[in-house]
């Protein structure tokens, strides 16, 4: 039988119009936002309507990062926008996938849960779906669970999911916002609003009729769209929300609090008005003044394999212009295909930037490129940050180039090299699955020596960060590369496994974590933060 939680929640679903990609998650999480400074108590959770049970399959070059968390979860990276924005640590069963969803369906079935009965996605597969929300929100004990729906209406992937939420609507309360874009044609001028209006269609096709409808775009929403829209959509002209580009993206709580969203939403959802507290509307606009106030200039490369699709590095892209913020530098990224560094007449692409990052990154192709942008950042002491692989190419750079060990690498590459300076852990070789068996989520790390880049940045011995790999520094080649000058400035407490690694001779470090998943306006990543600053003194 289905028991009907009984919850004090409110929620808020929001959902994509005409297209994706365009900032639902910021969307979200300046909703989560807007009802924190006001005292509740609000998280985000976002449903994925693809089959996967999480994103720790996917490929980044098609489905963006792989957000990971504390608690191992890999995750979508809205997961990166929601903690950006947010500052608070999220947690797995924030997330919930077609993937989650169907095991559990199809788990309860085989336990006879649904004897005798035809199992449907109305109401077996949405009564999950609400039994699901409403445990999260009394779980939690929130005041309001802001729901990101991924995708768009109209989606086949994600129709359970919006039709679960036009039934939630029925028994509890729930407020919908819709996020549109009104193109400008620019041989026109025009903001056009059709496109929104045909997917209104498809939207009022669900049985629902949205609250509240932001829009994006290039330039402010002007007053004549703003009454075409609601007229044709039956949202109340104050209700339709400017989301056009700003300057940053930390600005749109305050853009959005311009609008007077924060006290229509606490209206619609029957909420008590309560005063908007002073000092984190005042750390919003902190944050985002350091960002825009960044004076100096500062030019660096990432290396990667990923870069066609922006996305598939956001935090690290993140952390760059926060590390930069937080030292009153303007970062600007140049991101080179490592593909084409294997080519070494390619590598004066290197030559007009004051630092390089390799970030991390799974597979054969490009590697050879990145090894030789990280060879000639040591050997022209430019500034080097290497993230997971990065850290395991520094690794492998150092042992051929300056312990001579000739074709050295990593079993990753070269199952068969002779100097397996990176390798598989003996807990890994046998595992068969491929789904949540990295070494995932938060991990101790020991600052071994206080007279390090490490230390420098954390100011402290014992630090934290999340993991995502599968291959680990070799502890046979300790010994010889420390001999050879190199300086190993992390360690797992137990000291069983290496996390971070030094040159002596300029800045260069690598960490095996991914320290880019947890930097946030005003708490910038330490070794991004500190990377940046080395950049800034390169001639
Ligand atoms: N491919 C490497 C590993 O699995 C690095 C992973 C990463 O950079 N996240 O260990």
């Amino acid at each position: 039988m289905f028991i009907k939680i009984i919850v004090q929640t409110k929620f808020v679903v929001v959902l994509g119009a005409l297209m994706s990609g365009m900032g639902k998650g910021a969307v979200v999480s300046s909703i989560v936002q807007i009802l924190d400074i006001r005292g509740y108590k609000a998280l985000p959770l976002k449903f994925d309507g693809y089959l996967n049970y999480d994103c720790g399959t996917m490929n980044p070059y098609r489905h963006g990062e792989v957000f990971v968390l504390d608690d191992k979860s890999e995750v979508d990276m809205d997961f990166g926008t929601y903690e950006r924005f947010i500052k608070k640590d999220m947690t797995g069963d924030l997330s919930l996938t077609g993937g989650k969803l169907f095991s559990k369906l199809i788990e309860k079935e085989r336990k006879g849960g649904y004897l005798g009965k035809d199992v449907q996605i109305i109401p077996h597969l949405t009564d999950e779906i609400i039994n699901y929300v409403k445990g999260i929100a009394k779980g939690k004990k929130l005041d309001v669970l802001v729901i990101e729906v991924g995708g768009t209406v109209g989606d086949i992937e994600n129709s359970y999911f919006i039709e679960a939420m036009r039934q939630l609507s029925l028994q509890e309360k729930v407020i919908f916002v819709a996020l549109t874009y009104v193109p400008t044609m620019a041989a026109v001028g025009e903001q056009k609003t059709k496109p929104t209006q045909i997917a209104f269609r498809s939207i009022m096709n669900t049985g629902i009729n949205p609250d509240f409808l932001f829009c994006r775009s290039e330039n402010e929403i002007l007053d004549n769209t703003i009454e075409k829209l609601s007229l044709f959509t039956n949202i109340k002209k104050d209700y339709i929300i400017d989301d056009s580009d700003q300057q940053s993206i930390y600005y749109l709580p305050l853009h959005f609090e311009k609008q007077n969203f924060g006290n229509n939403l606490i209206n619609k959802l029957n909420l008590e008005e309560k005063k908007v507290s002073k000092s984190k509307l005042d750390s919003i606009k902190n944050d985002v003044g350091k960002i825009l106030g960044a004076k100096e200039n500062v030019k660096i490369a990432v290396v990667g394999k990923y870069v066609e699709l922006k996305d598939a590095y956001a935090s690290i892209a993140e952390s760059v212009i926060l590390g930069g913020a937080a030292c009153n530098t303007k970062t600007e990224i140049k991101w080179i295909e490592s593909e084409k560094l294997e080519n070494i007449k390619n590598l004066d692409l290197l030559k007009d930037v004051k630092g390089v990052i390799v970030p991390g990154g799974f597979g054969n192709r490009g590697i050879e490129g990145m090894i030789n942008a990280i060879t000639y950042a040591r050997e022209n002491k430019i500034p080097y940050l290497g993230i997971c692989l990065g850290m395991q190419l520094m690794a492998v750079e150092f042992a051929r180039n300056v312990c001579k060990l000739k074709n050295a690498n990593s079993t990753e590459f070269n199952p068969n090299a002779k100097y397996k300076i990176v390798h598989l852990m003996t807990s890994q070789k046998n595992q068969r699955y491929k789904g949540a068996t990295m070494r995932l989520g938060a991990w101790d790390c020991k600052i071994t020596e206080n007279n390090s880049i490490a230390y420098g940045a954390y100011r402290k011995n014992v630090i934290s960060e999340r993991h995502r790999h599968r291959y680990e520094f070799n502890n046979n080649y300790r010994k010889l590369m420390e001999k050879n000058g190199l300086l190993i400035s992390g360690t797992t407490p137990d000291n069983m496994l290496v996390e971070m690694i030094e040159w002596k001779e300029s800045f260069g470090i690598g960490t095996q974590a991914h320290p880019e998943l947890k930097s946030k306006p005003g708490m910038p990543a330490p070794l991004f933060k500190s990377f940046i600053n080395a950049c800034k003194k390169t001639k």
